[in-house]
């Protein structure tokens, strides 16, 4: 075994998006970073996800988090918007009874006070923009700002700009962290002054005391059918299947591509690693996404797959020193939302990191929040 290799400052373990985006930010404010990833970079929950950019306001640090993280989106995806198979879509929130159009009217409120534009659709206006839903529903918010990415292709650009500033890539697995280094799975050693874990669902594998758990969600994508919806439509009822802390649940959750194709999800499964495909589960989550736009069952499906996505206790990341670990920083735990978020955290991390001081607070994302 050589002496551990030290010619760089900060060592980023996982290049999914979160892991690319802070390459990507570290670098910009001139540190040498180094990427390590065990498989192909974005191949992970980065490659399941539906790439949905989304404002989400269940508590005011995820919708000063995801707001500010869209606005970032908005400038990356720039003049270029076909890089990264960008869409502004908008969302739709379908509300399919009174009690979901009162959280409809209780969100746009929330909305509008942080500045984000939306819209109040009475049914006449929701059937008028999305004629594939079912008759009987009562209403529904537009959000037109919300977009999508196709996201291993984003964290591939970010990556890349990474590289173009001096960054280097390793393919390797990190098999321990060590204070201010890695020792990888084949022995070797890297140091650095800061070691940035952004591993995803397997970051409780590196650090056994994080509270990360996996949730397991499945998506189907389906052959071409151009216009069959306009908008991401996401029933007010996902609210309470992504907070769920336990069980199984799906909520209707479907998106337009550039492509043309519809991908639909979407299911949210714990205590499971196990990545194939449950026939029961997808099952019944076509059923749930047919029940809101009937038509859906005459498409053809061409491909499902699922992803882990890393679950906290209060579903907000964590972003920021580790709490007793020198040297140690955690881009880590952003459950259905990393796509959105992912830019955002690059942001706070190097804001943090450098000193430079951050755009929004960073406290309510500080790993140290679990150890009070
Ligand atoms: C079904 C599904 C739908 C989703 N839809 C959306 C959506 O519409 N919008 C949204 O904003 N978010 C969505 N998400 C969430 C989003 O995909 C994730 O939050 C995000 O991809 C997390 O990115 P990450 O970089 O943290 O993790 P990952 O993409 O999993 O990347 C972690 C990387 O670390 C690497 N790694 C792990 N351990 C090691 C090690 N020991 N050594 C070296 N490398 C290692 C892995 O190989 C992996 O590439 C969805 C997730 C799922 C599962």
């Amino acid at each position: 075994m050589g002496h551990p290799v030290n010619n760089q400052d900060v060592i980023v373990i996982g290049a999914g998006i979160v892991g690319a985006a802070c390459a990507d930010a570290l670098s910009q404010r001139g540190l040498r970073v180094m990427v390590i990833e065990q498989d192909m970079p974005g191949s992970g929950a980065t490659a399941a996800g539906m790439g949905h950019l989304v404002v989400m306001d269940d508590n005011p640090a995820e919708l000063a988090l995801s707001a500010y993280s869209v606005s970032l989106w908005n400038s990356l995806v720039g003049d270029l918007p076909q890089r990264h198979e960008y869409s502004r879509c908008g969302t739709i929130w379908v509300a399919a009874d009174e009690e979901e159009m009162a959280a409809a009217r209780t969100k746009a409120d929330t909305l509008s006070a942080y500045g984000i534009a939306c819209e109040l659709l009475a049914p006449a206006a929701l059937y008028a923009r999305e004629p594939q839903l079912r008759t009987g529903l009562a209403g529904g918010l537009l959000v037109p700002g919300d977009g999508l990415v196709y996201p291993p292709k984003s964290a591939r650009i970010l990556l890349d700009r990474a590289i173009r500033r001096g960054a280097t890539t390793l393919r390797a697995s990190v098999a321990a962290i060590e204070d201010n280094g890695v020792l990888l799975a084949d022995g070797a050693r890297h140091q650095a002054q800061h070691v940035v874990l952004a591993a995803g669902s397997r970051s409780a594998t590196l650090l056994p005391e994080l509270p990360v758990q996996p949730k397991k969600g499945h998506i189907a994508i389906t052959d071409r059918y151009p216009g069959f919806v306009h908008h991401q439509l996401v029933e007010l009822g996902y609210i309470k299947s992504a907070h769920a802390a336990s069980g199984d649940s799906v909520a209707f959750n479907l998106q337009p591509r550039p492509t043309g194709q519809v991908l639909i999800g979407s299911s949210r499964q714990f205590d499971t690693i196990d990545l194939a495909v449950e026939p029961a589960m997808l099952q019944r989550m076509l059923r749930h996404a047919a029940a809101f736009t009937p038509a859906l069952a005459q498409l053809n499906v061409l491909r499902c797959w699922t992803g882990l996505r890393a679950a906290t206790p209060d579903g907000l990341p964590l972003i920021g020193p580790h709490a007793a670990r020198r040297g140690l920083w955690l881009a880590t735990g952003h459950e259905g939302l990393g796509i959105t978020t992912s830019l955002a955290t690059a942001q706070l991390l190097a804001g943090q990191m450098t000193g430079d001081g951050t755009r929004i607070p960073a406290a309510p994302y500080l790993p140290g929040r679990f150890n009070d």
